[in-house]
């Protein structure tokens, strides 16, 4: 696990606090059942789901070590932990994690790479 806890912060979209529900409509609110965003899910908006904080799938990110570096030439490029200006790889929870419902949580899918 991190040894720090990042700065909580309210959600970037409708300024809930952490631990408060989203707006409906809201960017960043997630849908329990997928993990993916709330608009793009097909249970109309009865999906209720929490700020908590952070972006979902941030914690996950940092606990395996999953950074992106701005590269001037080759773009977005993995990177390791403590690099200055990285920023979490949330793509990579995309090919190599998969969404808990039960959890709420990504867990990881490939377990072979780091
Ligand atoms: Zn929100
Ligand atoms: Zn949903």
């Amino acid at each position: 696990m991190a040894d720090h806890d990042p700065q909580l912060f309210n959600c970037p979209d409708c300024a809930a606090a952490p631990g408060q529900l989203h707006e409906e409509g809201c960017d960043h609110a997630h849908c329990p059942d997928t993990g993916c965003q709330r608009a793009a899910c097909d249970h109309n908006g009865a999906c209720a789901s929490r700020w908590n904080g952070d972006f979902v799938g941030a914690a996950e990110c940092r606990e395996w070590n999953w950074w992106l570096i701005e590269d001037p030439e080759l773009g977005l490029t993995p990177c390791p932990a403590g690099t200055k200006d990285a920023i979490e790889d949330f793509n990579r929870l995309l090919t190599h994690a998969r969404w808990d419902a039960d959890l709420q949580r990504y867990v990881r899918t490939d377990l072979t790479t780091t």
